[in-house]
This record gives structure tokens, C-alpha cells and sequence, in this order.
């Protein structure tokens, strides 16, 4: 389990950075034979996103997709930016970068975090492979979901028990909520 030194840094982290595929979704895509593309994602991370802005912690997705594939996640951030909590101001917006390239998402999270008065030291970021590597390495605490490459899980403080797309981001969630002592039973969220 995490020591005392990484149960510190959870407990300063004040904004999340999310990786596309692999980590919101599972890295699959569904081919339809109509033409009809699909990605597999699941609710519990989404609950888990949710808990987070609840707690006041903005959340930001950064991917290299780019066209089709971002399409995917531009609808989910467009929907999660709909929620009546978050339209009342009671949630923070979630940014959604797209078409970032590996060593261009640290830039991209450290232009956002600059937004809240945050630094790159006070987030927590989760990514699967060598495209988040620059990003893993800069943040305060850094994640990566079960089934990430090797070459990632070795270098983040933290590999989640579920998968991408399966719960890994709700881990992360329930991880930094708890260090920081929030009952999420008593957050409201809808
Ligand atoms: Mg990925």
C-alpha cells in the first residue's frame, strides 16, 4: 500500500488529469457492420469524476486522439458539462484537450492548472502508455490503470486494481477522496 510520504501528496492534490483510451475508455473500439463505431467506457468512473468535482476538484481530459476518435470523448465532456450541478456552478467544468501529443500534454495540463492558481505538483494524472510518460513524470502523483504497458506501471506511484474503461479512474478517485478525508456518501452529484 501507499506510504506516509504518498498519502501526503494525495492529500494536496487539487485538480485530475485523464488520459483518453485506455484509461477513460478501454482502448477497444467496437466496429459495427453498418459502419458504426463504439467505445466501451464504464459508469463507475464516470460516478467516480463526479465525486471528485463534488469535492471541488477539476477534472481535465487529455488526449492524442484527434477527428473521429475524439469525438468520443468530446460528447462525454459535453455531457458531463451539462449536469445540472455543474450549470449551477456547484461543479468545476471538465476540460477537454484534444489532439495532444506526448510531450505537449504537461503544456496542456500546466496552461489549465495556471487557470486555478495550481501547479503541475498539485495534480494527479492517470495514463497507460509512453504518450502520457512526460506528463506522469511532472504531476504530483501519478497513476496508471491495470493494464497499462510495463514501462509505465513501473514509473507512476500508484497502478489501480481495475482496468481502463473498467473502473481505474474511479479507483483514483476513491483514492485521493479518501486521503483527503471526504465521505463520498455525502456528496451530492447529480
Ligand atoms: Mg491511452
Amino acid at each position: 500500500m501507499l506510504d506516509q510520504k504518498l498519502k501526503e501528496r494525495l492529500k494536496n492534490i487539487r485538480a485530475v488529469a485523464l488520459d483518453g483510451d485506455g484509461v477513460i475508455f478501454t482502448g477497444q473500439i467496437l466496429e459495427g457492420i453498418n459502419g458504426s463505431l463504439g467505445k466501451l467506457r464504464s459508469h463507475a468512473d464516470g460516478q467516480g469524476i463526479s465525486l471528485l468535482r463534488s469535492a471541488g476538484i477539476p477534472v481535465a481530459c487529455i488526449t492524442g486522439e484527434k477527428e473521429i476518435d475524439a469525438l468520443f470523448l468530446g460528447k462525454l465532456v459535453e455531457r458531463w458539462n451539462n449536469f445540472p450541478a455543474a450549470k449551477a456552478g456547484k461543479m468545476p467544468p471538465v476540460k477537454l484537450f484534444s489532439g495532444v501529443q506526448r510531450e505537449q500534454k504537461a503544456v496542456a495540463a500546466e496552461s489549465w492548472l495556471r487557470g486555478y492558481n495550481l501547479a503541475l505538483s498539485d495534480c494527479a494524472a492517470i495514463g497507460d502508455d509512453i504518450s502520457d510518460y512526460d506528463l506522469l513524470q511532472a504531476v504530483g502523483f501519478s497513476a496508471a490503470p491495470a493494464q497499462a504497458e510495463e514501462v509505465i506501471k513501473k514509473m507512476v506511484h500508484y497502478v489501480t486494481p481495475r482496468r481502463g474503461g473498467d473502473g481505474a479512474v474511479r479507483d483514483l478517485a476513491n483514492l485521493i477522496l479518501e486521503a483527503k478525508g471526504i465521505d463520498i456518501t455525502t456528496l451530492v452529484i447529480r
